[in-house]
C-alpha cells in the first residue's frame, strides 16, 4: 500500500510535468481506497486560465464523476497548499482530506508576484467544511521545484 508520502512524491513529479509543458509548478491527485483515480497539472498559462490549478480541476471533477460517500473518501494530495479559489472547490465538492507539500507560506517567501497568503485549512473551517488538511510533508522536495522555477 502506497503511503501519503509516496503520494505527496508523485504530485511533485506532476508538478514538474506542468513546467516542462510550459506551466507553472503546481500538481496534483486524487486517491479512493488506496487507487490513484485522477491526476492533473496546472495549465493556467498553456490554457490562458485562471482557474486551472490542478486542485480547482480536480474538485470539479470529483463533484461530477464521484459518488457522495466516494468524495468522502478521497484523499487530495497536492504539490502546493491548495490556494483560496480551490480550497473553496475542495468545500463544495465535499472531499474527505488534503495532503500537501508546500506551504503557502513557504511559496509566498520564494515568489515575487501575488500569492494570497490564506491558510486552506482556514478557508476550509470557515466555510464549515469538514476537509481535514495535513501539511507540509516532505517540503523540502516540493521547494525544490519552486525554487528552479522561480
Ligand atoms: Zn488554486
Amino acid at each position: 500500500m502506497a503511503t501519503d508520502e509516496d503520494y505527496v512524491r508523485d504530485a511533485i513529479d506532476i508538478s514538474r510535468l506542468a513546467v516542462e509543458h510550459g506551466n507553472t509548478p503546481f500538481g496534483s491527485l486524487l486517491v479512493v481506497d488506496d487507487s490513484v483515480v485522477r491526476t492533473a497539472e496546472n495549465t493556467t498559462r498553456t490554457d490562458d486560465d485562471i482557474a486551472a490549478h490542478p486542485e480547482f480541476k480536480l474538485a470539479r471533477w470529483a463533484a461530477s464523476e464521484l459518488e457522495a460517500s466516494e468524495r468522502e473518501s478521497c484523499v487530495m494530495y497536492t504539490s502546493t497548499e491548495p490556494c483560496p479559489m480551490c480550497a473553496s472547490a475542495i468545500v463544495y465538492a465535499g472531499l474527505g482530506r488534503v495532503v500537501y507539500s508546500v506551504s503557502v507560506d513557504s511559496l509566498a517567501a520564494l515568489r515575487e508576484d501575488s500569492v494570497i497568503e490564506i491558510p486552506c485549512e482556514e478557508v476550509i473551517e470557515r466555510s464549515g467544511g469538514s476537509t481535514t488538511v495535513e501539511g507540509p510533508v516532505l517540503e523540502d522536495e516540493g521547494l525544490t521545484v519552486h525554487e528552479a522555477f522561480y
